[in-house]
């Protein structure tokens, strides 16, 4: 099996993409790793009175193009390697949609699934006493990600407000709408997405409304997607997943119906509409013979083991590195079309800086005008990656890798760093 490491992936990226745009060798070495990290170890009290120790990582990327940002996640299978690797797939990503932002990331070892709501809050306050005297809305904002919360943010913008002695609601996004948060940032990610997918459906003369999707995760990403998808374009999605497994059904698979069982249950894999419908593993979910393939879990899910299995059309990355480098190749040869991570999954962060600019100027906007914008940013960051793959001939991601690391290596140069 080729290479793992999330971050190391990230570094064989960025050295093709350099030597295809021929990068100044300084450049690309500055480019390779974080500005800044902080490495935290939290005591929290637990409900049962012993105190547990936590560790945890915030890593500022690259703030050549504005202050950095990034989601914070809560994960048992955290390390600072994976967190590096998503802080610099921020950098690129802020750049591919041209927001004044740069990359950053944050997660916290721990496994939310076993806290309760007060253990929960007591570390989403110790993290950010943490680290509250290195992030701010002019330097790092943190969000939601895996397994992180509006509830969460909320809390941490408290505590931080609390150390600052004022409300600072700038300071994260991806906060509850009563304390600042944006229209329509619920969503966003999975809608920045599928206005790609939109994009990609034309340009492939792919009828959208006739189409079959298989998801794979069930969380803030894909459920959306579910949502959205069947909403805009009338796609039938016949498969979704959690981390338990996956169902299949070629007649379709009801979004309120799956949603309320998950809610339920707290899984899809045992929900069942009909005869037809069948559990598949994540491994199978993947292969299934759909037009549109969304994977919205985790990193490293299609590789040199499946990716010549994958027979979808269209592949709408809404998870950060679901395919290593060596599935991309395999899957541009077989001329299935990747939206990647970065370009894909950006319309969580374009609507998360929407927001930081509503709470600068205190003054909030309606639903349709954050749709329009949004739909604006992810239109044109498709057909710019689009247009820089089909000038150089490379695959989707080192495309979306040209038009980012020239973006963020012009502001470096421009500010004179390199
Ligand atoms: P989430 O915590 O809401 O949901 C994660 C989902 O993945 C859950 O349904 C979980 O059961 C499932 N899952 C976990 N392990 C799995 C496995 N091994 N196989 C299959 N499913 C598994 O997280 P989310 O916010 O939906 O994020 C999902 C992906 O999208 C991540 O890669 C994240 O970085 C990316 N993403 C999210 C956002 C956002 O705004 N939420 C923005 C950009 C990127």
């Amino acid at each position: 099996m080729s290479e793992l490491n999330p971050f190391k992936i990230a570094q064989a990226q960025l050295a093709e993409a350099a030597k295809i745009m021929d990068l100044d060798p300084a450049v690309h070495e500055l480019l390779r790793w974080p500005l800044r990290e902080f490495h935290v170890t939290m005591p929290v009290r637990m409900d049962d009175g012993s105190v547990k120790i936590f560790h945890g990582f915030r890593v500022q990327y690259n703030d050549a193009r504005g202050p950095t940002k990034g989601g914070l996640r809560f994960h048992p299978d955290e390390t600072i390697d994976t967190v590096r690797a998503l802080a610099a797939w921020m950098t690129w990503k802020t750049a591919v949609v041209d927001i004044p932002l740069g990359g950053g990331k944050g997660g916290v070892v721990c496994n939310p699934k076993e806290m309760s709501e007060t253990e929960l809050e007591r570390l989403s306050r110790a993290y950010i006493r943490a680290i509250g005297h290195y992030i701010g809305e002019e330097t790092d904002v943190p969000a939601p990600d895996v397994y992180t919360t509006p509830q969460i943010m909320a809390w941490m913008m408290d505590e931080y407000s609390v150390i600052r002695g004022y409300n600072v609601p700038g300071v994260i996004t991806g906060k509850p709408l009563p304390l600042g948060g944006s229209a329509g940032r619920g969503d966003a990610t999975a809608r920045g997405g599928m206005y790609t997918v939109r994009e990609a459906g034309k340009l492939l003369g792919i009828d959208l409304d006739q189409a079959t999707v298989a998801i794979q995760g069930y969380g803030n990403a894909g459920q959306f997607a579910h949502k959205l998808i069947a909403e805009m374009f009338g796609s039938k999605v016949v498969a979704v997943s959690d981390s338990r497994g996956g169902i299949y059904c070629t007649d379709g698979l009801d979004y309120e119906k799956v949603m309320a069982w998950k809610k339920e249950k707290g899984t899809v894999v045992t929900y069942k509409c009909c005869d037809d419908c069948k559990q598949v593993t994540n491994e199978e979910l993947l292969e299934l013979d759909v037009d549109v393939l969304v994977p919205a879990a985790l990193e490293n899910q299609i590789g040199d083991w499946n990716a010549g299995n994958i027979k979808a059309k269209i592949v709408a990355e809404l998870a950060n590195g679901p395919t290593t480098p060596a599935g991309d190749e395999i899957l541009h040869k077989n001329g299935v079309y990747v939206i990647p991570d970065f370009l894909c999954n950006a319309g969580g962060v374009t609507v998360s800086y929407f927001e930081q600019v509503q709470n600068a100027y205190d003054f909030y906007w309606a639903v349709d005008e954050v749709y329009t914008r949004l739909d604006r940013k992810m239109t044109a960051a498709f057909h710019a990656v689009h247009e820089a793959a089909q000038k150089y001939k490379v695959h989707n991601r080192m495309g979306a890798y040209i038009v980012s690391v020239a973006r963020v290596a012009e502001a470096m140069r421009l500010r004179g760093w390199v």
